[in-house]
């Protein structure tokens, strides 16, 4: 079992109202091989919201309020559900602020990437559980999710 962020599945919990499908990864959830979840609804947030980037270890949306405590309250909820459900490892969507993973935004929101992990993926590797970006998975598995 692997945990996917839920905007990869389709699910509509992106921060402007829509999903980042993915279909292979969707197929996965479908079938039953995938558990979802989105830390920035599950820590209280709205949807559609402000967006939010990281700026100094601050997670801090574009209307200027600090939503630091939300992220880490959703990062520690998705947790849960990762445990819950036995998962072995997660699969995350590039460069939110909550799922990136090995790269974010740099905080100036001008789409402009730099090394680093959302707050939930931060989690989950300080946690010692595997993580890999949906631009990751795609190269590596393709439109393939039979294997
Ligand atoms: Fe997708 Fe994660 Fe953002 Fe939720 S917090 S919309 S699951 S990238």
């Amino acid at each position: 079992m692997i945990l996917i962020s839920a905007c990869l599945a389709g699910i509509d919990c992106k921060y402007s109202g829509g999903n980042n499908l993915r279909e292979p990864l969707k197929k996965l959830y479908e079938e039953g091989r995938a558990v979802i979840a989105c830390p920035e609804q599950l820590g209280g947030l709205p949807t559609p919201r402000a967006s939010s980037e990281i700026q100094n270890g601050r997670v801090v949306n574009t209307v200027g309020i600090d939503v630091t405590g939300q992220f880490e309250e959703g990062a520690r909820k998705s947790l849960q559900i990762f445990r819950e459900n036995g998962c072995t490892m997660a699969v995350l969507k590039a460069c939110s602020p909550s799922c990136g993973c090995g790269m974010i935004y740099d905080g100036t929101f001008s789409h402009t990437r730099i090394p680093g992990d959302g707050i939930f993926t931060q989690l989950l590797k300080k946690e010692g559980i595997p993580c890999m970006s949906d631009e990751e998975y795609l190269a590596k598995y393709g439109n393939s999710s039979d294997d």
